[in-house]
């Protein structure tokens, strides 16, 4: 059974989802500050955190910097207010899983816990490759010709878009909702800064630029 910790400061919301997530066998533990939601989620007794930014002692931002500092690799989905979604994209450097934004409807919640265990529990052979980069789905590492590149968890992701669809063109607007989880322009050029990263650690030759179109895995 997996454990979910749910870090959210308001009731309804905290309530609502807790018995959701119990009706699809979830185990959940709920926290309402800051400091639970960070003593809790480096306890090591859960698989999946869903953390609200706003939450009272320290934030959710901080709370996440310090869950990062002590575990990389924990699953962290962030809860955002709608209005502050483009400085939470902007703002965090690629330590959450994944992006929620309030008011969500909870069978994308679901949909998107799913996602995130299974990529946490992926064993065996999960590698994706490609002209010579091989990305590992199970460990979270991106080989360029045999050398190990440092991705953070953001990039990554990035990385994993292309490599499922090399040789096509992906929009802005594709990778921010693949990517981001966002399906509306948070008015951020936070997709071009992260093709930028990307190119900056695997030769920037590797991502083309459609005009007008998007960016190309080549
Ligand atoms: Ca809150």
């Amino acid at each position: 059974m997996s454990r979910i910790l749910v870090a959210e400061d308001e009731e309804r919301i905290s309530s609502f989802v807790e018995k959701g997530l119990r009706a699809e066998g979830y185990s959940t533990t709920v926290a309402a500050t800051g400091p639970d939601a960070l003593a809790f989620a480096i306890s090591g007794n859960y698989d999946l955190v869903l953390l609200d930014v706003g939450l009272p002692g320290i934030d959710g931002y901080e709370v996440l910097r310090r869950i990062r500092a002590s575990d990389t690799q924990l699953a962290v989905i962030m809860l955002t207010a709608r209005s502050s979604l483009a400085d939470t994209i902007a703002g965090l450097d690629g330590g959450a899983s994944d992006y929620m934004s309030k008011p969500f409807k909870f069978d994308e919640l679901l949909a998107r816990i799913r996602v995130r265990l299974r990529d946490a529990g992926q064993v065996g052979s999960t590698t994706i490759e490609h002209a010579g980069l091989v990305l590992d789905l199970r460990t979270r590492r991106l080989t360029a010709a045999g050398r190990t590149v440092d991705l953070s968890a953001r990039e990554f992701s990035l990385a994993e878009e292309f490599l499922r669809h090399p040789d096509q063109v992906l929009s802005r607007e594709q990778l921010l909702s693949r990517v981001w989880g966002v399906d509306f322009d948070p008015g951020s050029n936070v997709v071009d800064v992260y093709v930028r990263y990307l190119r900056a650690k695997l030769g920037s030759d590797r991502i083309e630029t459609v005009r007008g179109a998007g960016y190309r895995l080549v």
